[in-house]
């Protein structure tokens, strides 16, 4: 018998958390200033996930959509930032906030996009490959 692989992760109070079964095959940091402030740091990371449930919290799940349309969910609780996801998509498309796995994740980080719009005090990393705007 095959044991499902499952992910789990959480926000900052614990309120709410999710388990994945697997995830895409690309992660990127973006530096784009909607990621910075969402996530209050120098560049946010998500990822498209697959197998998505929601273990706890889904009520306390609130959505901001910014002027370009796009969809941020955060918990209501703690502020932490869940996910992402552009404008029309349904809520199952969310890509979530890498950061909040607490557990080990099989995800390489393998790009830094929008990095025209990059904090001056943020260094890039030279090893990965760098987009000015999305990826192409
Ligand atoms: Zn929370
Ligand atoms: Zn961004």
């Amino acid at each position: 018998m095959q044991v499902r692989k499952e992910y789990k992760g959480s926000c900052l109070c614990g309120a709410v958390s999710f388990s994945v079964g697997g995830f895409s095959e690309r992660a990127a940091n973006c530096h784009c200033s909607m990621c910075r402030k969402f996530h209050g740091a120098a560049f946010g990371t998500l990822v498209g996930v697959d197998g998505l449930i929601w273990l706890s919290g889904k009520g306390l799940l609130k959505e901001f959509t910014a002027s370009n349309g796009s969809i941020r969910t955060f918990c209501m609780e703690c502020g932490s930032g869940i996910g992402f996801r552009v404008k029309g998509a349904a809520f199952e498309e969310i890509e979530l906030a890498i950061a909040l796995f607490d557990d080990e994740i099989p995800v390489v980080i393998d790009a830094q996009i929008f990095t025209k719009y990059k904090a001056n005090w943020c260094e890039l990393q030279s090893e990965l490959s760098d987009f000015p705007e999305a990826r192409v």
